[in-house]
Parts: structure tokens; C-alpha cells; sequence
């Protein structure tokens, strides 16, 4: 029999209550049993509704306090000497100090999970590392959910993908470590095994990534050590396809192989022509990571092919990957449009899109006849519907020409017409855009949106913030101003709000690491700009000083890249879409007498595709996007972009391919280190690499910033240099602010006479 089945559930709650919980614990509100007795709340109501949504496998293990790689870190005892763990069990303070540090203790490291938003926590290893089961956890859960009678199949992330995912610090080689870890792995399935568990969910999702020899060898050791412990293995890839790992993941002892068939449908025909006989595949093919309904009759077609050559029973119907990336119950969305809603599906209602699949693969689509039926009206609605498809966005589209993706004057000569339209001295200073976000200033941005307070009263205490930076900026002697964007929520939100095709949820949240949520905005139709977005401000704050006012936008990929993206047409296509809109304000600031304007950037690399040979097509678009976006303006209007948290090596033609007349990044952490991209490609344009961290409250000194502007003017041309900090200050306090960029206007003066 076809199965309906499950890779994990969110984990949060569906009224964020993990976040409350975890919160409150840690601010002392909340005693550790009460914590952990709101976890197994969720715990339990997460299996429930899996169950009576007819679920037949539903994951447990997949449940975590912070983080599932932590969770494996504490499972096999993998806990860094500097938390003097002793006992035999980790316990939840020790857990919450390796997931945040605490007074005593710095926290380790975090870094994102795939290409998904999701940030784990990322193991520490040393050739000494030794293993053994050092948390209750998997097995308490799964005696719970046994309890209750669950049809469970724990999850574990995979030897050869923990170990990967993980750090050493003494330069020797995480995968070394395997022989000592597989033992703890086969002592834990072992111990499942007794407690009456048949089949365990080993993710590796490395396996469908670009991978050297010896993880390729380390997961057929693995496996091997693995299938020999009594319990059957589904083991589970996601986020790619195989490709060239194919034959290397068909040939390794598993029961059970998932494949992500919404990333990489293309695999499907081949994994099914050379599926080894007698096991079982899984196919993923609801969406785990968007918030769309499926088009059933589409995945029914897919899980047809499989069944004809397998039969049935060796077919099983998942999600493309755990569920953790989407939002929790579409159902709790009492003000959304219905329309928009009808085309969605939460994890909630992607459980009954798998059941659907299931019973449709069983017993003949006619079993279900009314459900299919809903997911075809839905495909046409989307297919026609006037708030998708705008014509006008079609036609702008189809017009797109090569001279719209390039400025009229190559670098060079547009420098030396700014340079005589701005009259700037060296070493120009600068911010990146935001000022701190007071609470008087988010009260009015709440209240407004209440209702509460009028328009002009809110647009007066705006204007009123705007001209307070002005006068700060001036005083400090700044040279290129920022308004400070006080009306703004979020970069991404800001503008979405004002876009067509952009659409909000109240209770789209996701995890995006511990006790951090986030709620993308969703991308459903076509996107244009029906009136200026930023241009009031911008132009009122151009007009309270003679100094120029930078204008200050979010580029087309970073838009893309932190919404819920339609999937009805290709990203590409639809970041254009966004350009063009950007490209519209970017001509009315112009017009409006804005000289200098930012497009930030910071998700560039962050989209960066998993698999190397992918990053060409990726980078091709995202450059021209950006372009697209950037070059409609006059040769004497400067074009500036800021990327934070970026590493730039691998990607440093590209980033000069934006042709943005200025850069900024962040280099305050590391040093300037992040210049050394810059230096060895020979970057052409202007550069402000950061000389403020933002990130801590720490007030730099002006000789701090000095060293760190000589260390850039030893590598660039002194000519090409911006000063300014990391990143926006909107999340710093005024009274670190204002000292920092005196410091920061103070260095760059003394830099000015110094190199000249
Ligand atoms: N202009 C934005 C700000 O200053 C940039 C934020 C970012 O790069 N993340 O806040
Ligand atoms: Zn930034």
C-alpha cells in the first residue's frame, strides 16, 4: 500500500507558543518544568493533527528547543570543553549556553542551513572529539508519541551530513571522526529498535550536493554501519536533485531513498528507471519550503510514474522536505483575502494534500473526485486571474531591451561628471542608510497603523525625526546624507506593502533560528509600482540641506530572496519584475533632484544556488536584475549598493558586474580581511569598506577607525574609498551612534591629510 508520510513538522507552534515559552524560561518567568511542559504540548498537538489529517509515518525527534544540529550535538555528546559538561545527561541550561552563551560563556557559532533561512548551530570538533549518548531526548519523545499511539519514525540528521556540517579547530578533518561516531549511531537505533520502532529517518541531505571522494566514501560506510542495526533506514535527501550522485545513492543499503521532487523534478524518471529492487522510494512532492497549494493532478502524474514501475507498495507520498520552512495553519489566517488564501496551503493543509495524493494514487482520482476538482479550479484561477497577470507588466516585460541593463557611460567617465555635480572631498563619508529606531518612533509607525494617529500627525513626527538627522548629520559634518528611514518597518516589508503583487500573511511565521521568527512577505502575481515609494521622503529631506541626500531603496534580488516566491514562473522572471518597479523609483528620486541613490543588496550571495554549476545562470540574472534596476539613470547620478555579512571571494566579478558606482561592505569584524577580494581582482569602482560594527554596542575610537581606513589605503586607490559603517544603526541607541560617527568623520579628516 502507498503510504502518506512526513520528514517534520513545524516545530513553533501555532500561535508561536515555543517562542513565549522558551522566552519567558529564559528571562526566569517560566520554570524549566513548565517550559517542558509546553514543548510536549506542541509535541503532542503536532502528532495529533498529523494523525487525524490520516498521516500513516509521522517524524518525532523533529521537535527541538533551538535547533535539530544542536540537538544531534547533544544527542551524541559532542559538547565543547568551554561548557564544562560533566554529567552523564546535557541538560537545558548547558543546551541554551552552547545554543546563546550566557555571562560566563560564549555561544557557538550559527550559520544557515542549505539555502533555506533556517540557521543551525554549528558543531565544533577537534581530532580529540570523543562520542557517547549524552541526551534522552530522541528516545523520551519517541515513547511519548508511542504512548499515544503514533505511527513514529524518529528523524536523526545523518553522520556523514552532521559531521559535514560542522567545524574543527585544530585544522584536522571533521569526516576522521566517523569511525568514533558510527558506534554512538548504532547504539542509538539499536535502542529505538528495542522500544518497538521499525523505520528511522536519516537526513543526508549532502547527498544531493556537490560532494568530494571521501564524503562520498564516508556515506558508504556509513550506510553500511547503519543498516545493520535492526531497524529500517528511509534515508532522505532534499533542497537538490542527485545528479551525479545518482548511482552512488542507489547503490548504498537503505529500505527507504527520498527524493525532493519540487526542487528537482527532473530526477524522478531516472531515480525510477534504476531504483534498486524490493525498496521503497519517497517521493517529495508537496512543497515543504512555500506556501502554495499543489496541483495535485500534476503530482498524481509524478507519483504514477513511480508506481507503474515499482508498484504501490513501494511508493510513498512526503513533502519535498521537512515542513519546518513553511508556516504552520493556513486556517489561523482570519484576514486574508480569500481569494489569495484559496490558492494557499500552510504545513496544516499540505498534510491533506498528502493524504490526497495517497488515497488518489490508491484508489483512483474518482475515490476523490471533489479534491482534485478544487486543486484544478485553483490552477485555472491562478492560470487567468487579473490580479496575477497584468498586462502592462507582461508588455514592459517582453520590451526589455540590452540598453536598458547598462548605464549611457562606461565607469570612468561617469566618475569624473559626479565628481563635479557632488563635489566631495576624499575619504567622503557616509552612512548606510537607517538611524536608530526609537520607541517614539516605532510607537507612531504602530499607532498609525492602528488607526490611532492621522496621517499628517504621523507624517509631521516623521518629517520631525527626518529633519533631526539632517541637522545631526550636518553638525557631525557628514558628507553624503541618509533621511534615516524612520517610516520603516523592514526593508523588505516596506516596499512590498506598496508593490502590487505583494501580499501579507498575519501568521506566515517561520523559524528562522531559536526563538526567531519571520514573516515573509508573499510574492503572488504580477509585480508593479503604482506610485512612488520613497520619493516624498527623500525629496523633503533633499530639501532641509544643501549637502546631497542619498536615496535609499532594497534591490530587486534581496526582495526576491526574503519573500515567499510565486512558482508559476520561473524567479528570474519575476526578480525583473521587481527591477522594473525599483527601476521606476530610482528614475523619480532623479527627478525629484536626488543625486545619490542605494540600492542595498545584502541576499546576493545568499542565493547563491547549492550546486556549483548552477551559480552561472544565478549570478547572470541577478547581475542583469540589478542592472536592470540601477541604470536608467543620467551619468551624473550616483549609484551606490551595500552588501553586509557577505563574503566576496568566489563572486567578486560578479559584484563588479553591478557596475554600481559604490560599494559598501562590512569589514570592521574581520579586519578589512574582506578587502583582500577587492585588492586581488582589481575592483574598479568606489569602495566604503566598513569601519564601524555595528553589530555591538562598542563605541570604535577614532584611531580603532584610522588603522582600519590606513590598512585600506595601503591596498586601494586612496581616490576610491567611502567611509562608513558596517551596516544600518537602526537596531543601535543614539548614545553609541553619535560618538561612533564623530569618531568615523574625525578619521576620515585626518586620513584626508594624511594620504591627501
Ligand atoms: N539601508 C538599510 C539600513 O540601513 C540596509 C540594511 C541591510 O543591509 N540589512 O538599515
Ligand atoms: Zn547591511
Amino acid at each position: 500500500m502507498v503510504l502518506a508520510t512526513n520528514l517534520g513538522y513545524p516545530r513553533i507552534g501555532a500561535r508561536r507558543e515555543l517562542k513565549k515559552a522558551t522566552e519567558s524560561y529564559w528571562k526566569g518567568d517560566l520554570s524549566e518544568a513548565e517550559l517542558v511542559n509546553a514543548a510536549s504540548e506542541i509535541r503532542k498537538a503536532n502528532w495529533s493533527t498529523q494523525k487525524e489529517a490520516g498521516l500513516d509515518m509521522i517524524p518525532v525527534g523533529d521537535f527541538s528547543f533551538y535547533d535539530q544540529v544542536l540537538d544531534m550535538t547533544a544527542l551524541v555528546g559532542a559538547i565543547p570543553s568551554r561548557y564544562n559538561f560533566q554529567g552523564d545527561l546535557v541538560d537545558l541550561p548547558t543546551y541554551f549556553a552552547m545554543a546563546r552563551g550566557n555571562d560566563t560563556v560564549t555561544a557557538m557559532e550559527m550559520t544557515k542551513w542549505f539555502d533555506t533561512n533556517y540557521h543551525y548551530i554549528v558543531p565544533e570538533f577537534e581530532a580529540g572529539t570523543d562520542f557517547k549518548i549524552s541526551s534522552s531526548k530522541i528516545f523520551d519523545e519517541t515513547r511519548e508519541a508511542l504512548d499515544m499511539g503514533i505511527p513514529a519514525r524518529p528523524v536523526l540528521v545523518g553522520p556523514v551530513t552532521y559531521l559535514s556540517m560542522g567545524k574543527t579547530k585544530d585544522e584536522s578533518d571533521a569526516l576522521a571522526l566517523l569511525p568514533k561516531l558510527l558506534p554512538v549511531y548504532k547504539e542509538i537505533l539499536s535502542r529505538l529498535k528495542t522500544m518497538g520502532i521499525e523505520w528511522v529517518q536519516i537526513d543526508e541531505p549532502i547527498l544531493a550536493m556537490d560532494i568530494n571522494d571521501a564524503q562520498k566514501s564516508a556515506l558508504k560506510t556509513s550506510c553500511d554501519a547503519l543498516a545493520g542495526c535492526g531497524v529500517k533506514i528511509c534515508l532522505a535527501t532534499y533542497f537538490c536533485g542527485l545528479r551525479d550522485n545518482e548511482a552512488l545513492a542507489l547503490s548504498l543499503p537503505f529500505d527507504a531513498l527520498h527524493i525532493d521532487l519540487k526542487r528537482a523534478p527532473e530526477q524522478l524518471d531516472s531515480v525510477v528507471q534504476n531504483f534498486p529492487a524490493g525498496k521503497i522510494l519517497s517521493l517529495g512532492l508537496i512543497d515543504g519550503r512555500n506556501i502554495w497549494r499543489a496541483n495535485l493532478r500534476d503530482a498524481l502524474a509524478k507519483a504514477q510514474i513511480a508506481s507503474d514501475k515499482l508498484g504501490a507498495d513501494r511508493v510513498w507520498i512526503a513533502p519535498s522536505c521537512s515542513m519546518i520552512h513553511s508556516p504552520n495553519d493556513l486556517d489561523l489566517e482570519v484576514r486574508m483575502d480569500e481569494q489569495l488564501k484559496s490558492w494557499m496551503a500552510y504545513s496544516k493543509q499540505k498534510l491533506s494534500e498528502i493524504v490526497s495524493l495517497r488515497d488518489g494514487l490508491a484508489n483512483g482520482e474518482s475515490s476523490i473526485q471533489d479534491i482534485f476538482a478544487a486543486s484544478d479550479a485553483v490552477v485555472k484561477d491562478r492560470a487567468t486571474s487579473p490580479r496575477i497577470h497584468n498586462d502592462a507588466v507582461k508588455c514592459r516585460m517582453s520590451r526589455l531591451d540590452a540598453s536598458m541593463f547598462r548605464r549611457s557611460s562606461e565607469f570612468s567617465k561617469r566618475r569624473e561628471k559626479q565628481h563635479a555635480a557632488l563635489g566631495l572631498p576624499t575619504f567622503p563619508t557616509t552612512s548606510i542608510g537607517s538611524f536608530p529606531q526609537t520607541k517614539e518612533i516605532r510607537e507612531a509607525r504602530a499607532s498609525y497603523k492602528r488607526g490611532d494617529l492621522d496621517l499628517q500627525s504621523y507624517q509631521q513626527a516623521m518629517r520631525d525625526e527626518i529633519t533631526r538627522v539632517v541637522r545631526f548629520q550636518e553638525d557631525l559634518d557628514i558628507d553624503v546624507l541618509v533621511h534615516g528611514e524612520p517610516e520603516r518597518n523592514d526593508m523588505v516589508e516596506y516596499f512590498g506593502e506598496q508593490l502590487q503583487g505583494y501580499t501579507f500573511s498575519q501568521n506566515g511565521w517561520v523559524q528562522s533560528y531559536g526563538s526567531r521568527y519571520v514573516k515573509p512577505p508573499i510574492i503572488f502575481g504580477d509585480v508593479s509600482r503604482p506610485t512612488p515609494m520613497t520619493v516624498e521622503w527623500s525629496a523633503y529631506a533633499q530639501s532641509l540641506t544643501q549637502r546631497p541626500m542619498k536615496g535609499m531603496l532594497t534591490g530587486p534580488i534581496t526582495m526576491l530572496f526574503w519573500s515567499f516566491v510565486r512558482d508559476d514562473q520561473p524567479r528570474s522572471e519575476t526578480c525583473k519584475q521587481i527591477s522594473l518597479a525599483i527601476r521606476d523609483e530610482v528614475h523619480d528620486l532623479e527627478e525629484a533632484g536626488i543625486k545619490v541613490i542605494q540600492i542595498d543588496e545584502p541576499a546576493i550571495r545568499e542565493g547563491l544556488p547549492l550546486r556549483r554549476a548552477d551559480w552561472k545562470n544565478y549570478l547572470g540574472w541577478a547581475v542583469d536584475s540589478f542592472r536592470l534596476s540601477a541604470s536608467c539613470v543620467h551619468d551624473e547620478t550616483q549609484i551606490h549598493t551595500h552588501m553586509c555579512y557577505s563574503e566576496f571571494n568566489d563572486i567578486i566579478d560578479s559584484i563588479a558586474d553591478l557596475d554600481a558606482d559604490a560599494i559598501s561592505i562590512e569589514t570592521s569584524r574581520s579586519q578589512m580581511e574582506l578587502l583582500e577580494a577587492f585588492v586581488s581582482f582589481d575592483y574598479p569602482n568606489e569602495i566604503g569598506p566598513g569601519v564601524y560594527d555595528i553589530h555591538s554596542p562598542r563605541i570604535p575610537t577614532q584611531d580603532e577607525m584610522i588603522i582600519l581606513l590606513e590598512k585600506a589605503a595601503l591596498v586601494l586607490d586612496p581616490s576610491q574609498i567611502w567611509v562608513n559603517p558596517d551596516c544600518g544603526l537602526k537596531t543601535r541607541g543614539w548614545k553609541e551612534v553619535e560618538p561612533a560617527l564623530r569618531h568615523m568623520v574625525d578619521a576620515a579628516k585626518i586620513m584626508r591629510k594624511r594620504v591627501g
